[in-house]
């Protein structure tokens, strides 16, 4: 299998390139050359255990591992998962399902991706001996997924940038407090805007890039989108027969990322029913599903922090495939968005997309009544997919444990949310680093430490 970049101008590649270089040089994000079909395979595969499940479904993609590398690679990315299915599913009632995302090392749905990454990295580090180094901007999750993905693995030093004191005190902890040699959390004065256009900044000069091996670890990266495919198909599995092919994935989204996952899964021949674009108030995504135009809007901090994001990069993805594959097209687009802050889509093809929007107030209401009602408790992002749906059966992703959020579920329900991997970080020492939020300062504390 041989990826392609949405752009289409740079040569595919293979699994391994893609990987690591991230975004592709074009500036487009890499896409499989051809979807596969995976229905012939769908019966044997109904049956697998989690890690094995992961490991059939890359057996696809990854063309250029060999087998047991690659089983090496996915069995250990999922040994840090609390729960013995790694992504269970709760009945709530009849119609309603929750897929927990939530039992990795860091409590968010970024694990799953994350866990993998590090050791895809480490297994290509091994057999070619180039040293990676990762540079990644946070709001919160990514980062400490990032973090807790890359830390002790050989050959790999990580630096994650922040806005101090703009992440909450508890996500801040999961970066700076895992005593990791090879992980740098770097705290900078301004928004995490300020972060995300210094490390783009960093990334332009190629020749930086080089020396130290720059790789990317946000989520344009096409691993952490296949990684999150196989969470769609081990659902699709354990939901009982009557449920599975009638139902909607509601999915609390930001950058398009996890929800584009699951409508490739349906893509290639899984029947899906269909997707709901769960959106916090920064609902770029949902104008987009209701009006056809995709317009940038100033983001407005909620209590749903990692969903605080108006322009959604993987939104690239799913336009190639909307325009019908025409790279030219999608280069059109993006340069439109650029240079005008918004795009008109003349007939926008969303087949099997719905969408909401919830703010914060009504995700406070809704934390209280989903507990009320099953006495279950949704972390604030969780809480944006129990909005309105089209009243049929619907399975939400839980993206978050609530535990990570206490004060917003303090207020909601009067409740400690605790949770014993957080309680421990309480005890641990703060290490971190202050950098200015320019290129130079960036380059120059990196470069000292590779
Ligand atoms: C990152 C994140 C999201 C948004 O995911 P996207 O892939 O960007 O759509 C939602 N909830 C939580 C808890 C997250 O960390």
């Amino acid at each position: 299998m041989r990826y392609i970049s949405t752009r289409g101008q740079v040569p595919a590649v293979s699994f391994s390139t893609a990987v690591a270089q991230g975004l592709a040089p074009d500036g487009g994000l890499y896409l499989p050359e051809e979807l596969p079909d995976l229905r012939p395979f769908l019966g044997d595969w109904s049956k697998l255990a989690y890690a094995d499940l992961c490991q059939a479904f890359f057996g696809i993609f990854a063309t250029d591992l060999d087998a047991a590398e690659l089983q090496r690679v996915v069995t250990r990315s999922y040994t840090k998962f609390d729960h013995a299915d790694i992504a269970p599913i709760v009945k709530l009632d009849a119609d309603r399902y929750v897929l927990e995302l939530f039992h990795g090392p860091t409590l968010a749905f970024k694990d799953f991706a994350l866990q993998l990454l590090g050791n895809l990295y480490e297994s290509q580090i091994a057999r070619t001996g180039d040293r990676i180094s990762v540079l990644g901007a946070t709001s919160g999750d990514t980062g400490a997924a990032a973090i807790h993905g890359l830390l002790g693995k050989a050959g790999v030093t990580t630096f994650i940038l922040y806005p101090d004191g703009r992440i909450s005190p508890l996500q801040e902890r999961q970066m700076t407090c895992t005593g990791a040699a090879n992980v740098f959390p770097l705290a900078i004065k301004g928004s995490f805007d300020d972060a995300q256009t210094a490390m783009k900044t960093v990334f332009e000069d190629r020749a930086f890039a080089d020396e130290v091996g720059l790789s990317a670890v946000n989520s344009i990266n096409l691993a952490r989108i296949l990684a999150q495919c196989v969470y769609y198909l081990s659902a699709y599995f354990r939901l009982p027969a009557d449920a599975r092919d009638d139902i909607t994935f509601v999915v609390p989204t930001g950058n398009f990322g996890n929800v584009l996952a699951g409508w490739l899964v349906q893509r290639m021949g899984v029947p899906i029913k269909g997707f709901r674009v769960a959106t916090n108030q920064n609902d770029i995504l949902h104008r987009l599903f209701q009006t056809g135009t995709y317009a940038l809007d100033a983001v407005a901090p909620s209590v749903a922090p990692s969903m605080d994001i108006q322009v959604a990069s993987n939104f690239e993805r799913f336009i190639y495939y909307a325009e019908g594959r025409d790279a030219a097209k999608v280069r059109e687009i993006i340069q439109t968005f650029k240079a005008t802050g918004q795009y008109s889509f003349e007939n926008f093809d969303h087949e099997g997309f719905s969408s909401s929007r919830t703010d914060d107030l009504q995700i406070a209401e809704i934390i209280k009544n989903v507990y009320q009602k099953y006495g279950y408790t949704v972390d604030p992002h969780t809480a944006c997919g129990f909005s309105q749906g089209s009243g049929g059966k619907e399975i939400v992703l839980a993206t978050a444990h609530p535990a990570k959020f206490p004060d917003t579920i303090q207020a909601a329900i009067g409740q400690d949310s605790t949770h014993p991997s957080l309680e421990v970080l309480k005890t641990r020492e703060v290490v971190k680093y202050s950098v200015e939020p320019t290129p130079e300062a960036i380059k120059a504390f990196m470069g000292a430490r590779v």
